[in-house]
Order: C-alpha cells, then sequence, then structure tokens
C-alpha cells in the first residue's frame, strides 16, 4: 500500500495529501513547482496567506503583503499563484501578491521543499512530456487550465 510523505516535515500518510501547484515568473522566466503536503501543514502554512489573501481582496485593499502583512509598493511585489488540489475537492486558484523579502523566503521554501515542474509551455505538447507525467504520477489527470491563452 502506497505511503505518501509531506515535503515539508515528512510525516508520512496512507492517505493522499494536498498538492500545491505553485508558479511565479522572474522576468519571462517562468518556474513552477509541486509540493505534496499534508494537513497539518496546510493549515499552519498556507491557509493563513489565503486568509490574509481573502480578507486583503474583500476589502480592496491592493497594498498589502499577503503574507507578512508589510506595505508593499504597486511596481515592486513578487506575485505567486497556487493551484490547490486539495483531496476530494475542486481544485482551487490562488493569486498572493508578497513583499520581497516573504517572496525570497516563500519561493526558496517551495524550490527547497517541492518537486520542479516543466515549463507551462510543454503542456501542450504530447501526452506523453514530463508535465502528463508528473501529473499522473500524482494520481491526479490533468486538468485545463482556465487562463491558458
Ligand atoms: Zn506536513
Ligand atoms: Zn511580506
Amino acid at each position: 500500500m502506497a505511503v505518501y510523505e509531506c515535503a515539508r516535515d515528512g510525516s508520512k500518510s496512507r492517505t493522499k495529501l494536498n498538492a500545491m501547484y505553485w508558479r511565479w515568473y522572474r522576468g519571462d522566466e517562468s518556474l513552477g513547482f509541486v509540493e505534496q503536503l499534508c494537513d497539518t501543514c496546510v493549515r499552519e502554512t498556507i491557509a493563513p496567506i489565503v486568509q490574509r489573501m481573502a480578507f486583503a481582496v474583500g476589502h480592496d485593499d491592493w497594498s498589502h503583503c499577503h503574507s507578512c502583512g508589510m506595505e508593499i509598493d504597486e511596481w515592486d511585489r513578487t506575485k505567486l499563484y497556487l493551484s490547490a488540489y486539495l483531496p476530494k475537492s475542486d481544485p482551487e486558484r490562488f493569486q498572493f501578491d508578497l513583499c520581497d523579502t516573504c517572496g525570497v523566503t516563500l519561493t526558496g521554501l517551495i524550490r527547497s521543499c517541492g518537486r520542479p515542474l516543466p515549463n507551462r509551455q510543454t503542456q501542450s505538447q504530447s501526452t506523453t512530456d514530463g508535465a502528463s507525467l508528473t501529473w499522473s504520477q500524482l494520481g491526479i489527470e490533468p486538468h485545463p487550465r482556465d487562463d491558458a491563452a
């Protein structure tokens, strides 16, 4: 029987973990990583950012970092995109605005814990490419992106 291991705290689980697909941009370059996270890590590390983001959007506030709450400039922010696949739920997509410090910290953490994803451009190629393989290894069928051009 398969055992799943959390990418951040290494805890083992017999049930499927939460798949976090991250993406951000550095210049023209697109960076993507996937992390398999246990419920505790999602609750302690992802949920607070989602909550702050939801609160900010609800208050039409675009000037504070979604992680630490510090004020950020319009032109000086890291945008971080998350597609969250929780077992038995529909995937949810989020966009986070982060200050420089949180951007560096968070993307660094994701890079060190997660597995790199192939570039988005390769997804429309053959069905045997790395993207589809990554998805199927996770037991997830490729999901059409609603933000695809
Ligand atoms: Zn964990
Ligand atoms: Zn911050």
